[in-house]
Formats: C-alpha cells, sequence, structure tokens
C-alpha cells in the first residue's frame, strides 16, 4: 500500500481499539497515517453513535463531542488575522456547534458563515449557516476559511480541499489545524497515541504529508505558522507547550494554504 498524501511505501499500523477490524497504514517518508480501507459512511456514523452513547455515561468515548473553547478559539483567530487582508467574509468549515463563528462575531469579523453537515441550524445571529459548500451562493467568497481540526475527520480529502480553494478570494486563505503525526505526543505514544486511537481520525498528518495533500488538491502557496496557541490554563503547561509549538514539535500542525 501506497501513502495516499506523497505515493512512498507504507507500513502496517495498529488498528484502532474501538475499530479493531480498521487496520490502518503509516507512510516511511511522511510519516502521516490512514486507513487501508475507507470506511463506509454507514460504518463511520456507527461508531460516532456509540461514542456518543459511551460519552454521556463515561470519558471513553469523549472524542465525538470535540469541540474548540472561546480562548483557543481567541488565539488561532488572533494568529490568522496577521494573514487576513480584510477583517470581513471568514467562513468555518466544520463548524460544529458554532463556538467559533460566535468568536469571529466577537473579534469583529462582518460576514461571517458556517459549513457544518450535521445536526440542525442552530440560528445563531449574524451567521450565514450551510449544510454543505455547495449550498454557499456562487457569488460568496472568502478571505479566510476556518479548518479547525476537521481535516482529519474526512474521507474525501481532497475533494473537498479543491471546493475550499474555489472559494477563496484571491489573496484569501485557508487556515488548516490537525494533529501532528510528528508531534511530541506521538513520538512519546508509538502505536498508543491517542489520535490514532480515535477511529473517526480517518488520516494523520505530518507537516510534510499536509502539503502533500494540499498540492495534490491544487494548493500552491503553504505556510507553517509559527507561533503559540494556548490551550491550557496551567502557567506550567502552557509554558511548556508554547516551547513545543516554537520547535515545532508541539501535538498540533497549523499550517496556511492558498
Ligand atoms: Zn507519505
Amino acid at each position: 500500500m501506497l501513502c495516499r498524501f506523497c505515493s512512498c511505501s507504507t507500513d502496517n499500523y495498529k488498528a484502532p481499539p474501538d475499530a479493531p477490524n480498521w487496520p490502518r497504514w503509516r507512510c516511511k517518508e511522511c510519516s502521516s497515517i490512514g486507513y487501508r480501507s475507507i470506511p463506509k459512511e454507514s460504518e463511520l456514523s456507527e461508531i460516532y453513535q456509540k461514542a456518543w452513547n459511551d460519552s454521556k455515561t463515561s470519558r471513553k468515548g469523549n472524542f465525538a463531542s470535540g469541540s474548540t473553547d472561546d480562548k483557543i478559539s481567541d488565539s488561532l483567530i488572533k494568529l490568522a488575522l496577521k494573514y487576513a487582508i480584510e477583517k470581513s467574509n471568514f467562513l468555518d468549515y466544520g463548524a460544529g456547534k458554532g463556538n467559533l463563528t460566535k468568536r469571529f462575531i466577537h473579534n469583529g469579523i462582518k460576514n461571517v458563515s458556517a459549513v457544518e453537515p450535521f445536526g440542525p441550524n442552530p440560528n445563531l445571529q449574524n451567521i450565514n449557516w450551510y449544510k454543505s459548500i455547495d449550498l454557499v451562493p456562487d457569488e460568496q467568497n472568502f478571505n479566510l476559511i476556518f479548518m479547525i481540526e476537521v481535516i482529519e475527520h474526512l474521507t474525501d480529502p481532497v475533494e473537498q480541499l479543491k471546493k475550499i480553494l474555489n472559494k477563496l478570494n484571491h489573496d484569501g486563505w485557508l487556515f488548516i489545524t490537525t494533529p501532528n503525526t510528528r508531534g511530541i505526543n506521538a513520538i512519546l505514544n508509538g502505536e498508543k497515541w491517542k489520535e490514532s486511537n480515535n477511529p473517526t481520525h480517518i488520516n494523520l498528518f505530518s507537516y510534510s504529508g499536509l502539503s502533500a495533500l494540499l498540492r495534490k488538491s491544487g494548493f500552491k502557496e503553504i505556510i507553517r505558522v509559527r507561533g503559540t496557541v494556548n490551550y491550557k490554563n496551567s502557567f506550567l503547561s502552557s509554558k511548556f507547550l508554547s516551547l513545543t509549538q516554537l520547535l515545532q514539535i508541539d501535538g498540533g500542525l497549523r499550517v496556511l494554504a492558498r
């Protein structure tokens, strides 16, 4: 099996404990991780449903209810704003319940949109809500599109990224965050890494793997974002996190592309 992103050869990699029949590969070259065969939507929704039920009774399934808190959102917006031409026409792709879009409004962004295929429209004030990127009006383009911890969940990332590229303004940027297969947690934990044990993570990337995927999808310019994001409140752990972020070995990749 060849790497889906950089086409180099791969090794076998452990299946997630909650989906033992879904064997994975890991690229020898770019360290990306994927499934040997992409699970069907019906199989995936079973996994999401099980996780959702588990999360009500224990912490076990809490990968199903991920959301972005205000402090992380504000940090990400601050980072991305350095690259925005105008504080308007932002899209959150994979918006969940709309937490990040609410922070866009709070940070003074004009004309905010969200794409979220699951769940009902939360009817948030001043936010254009779409079930799919195909439903965004043709004349609407964006200065910044955010994909925060979303790309690892997509079964068809190339197809979605092509559509996203098509909705960017000439000088607009796509901002992606996703777990890092070359981050310190991945290195220290090996096949026990929490992110690869999460069965809803279809693909996991290193910076070079994510760059290969973006180029394949038509993106020409790719930047690894420096600067730090506040994930934790505790002083010591946030200092440690800042250091690993500066060394670019922290758990998360942050990339801009157009
Ligand atoms: Zn690869």
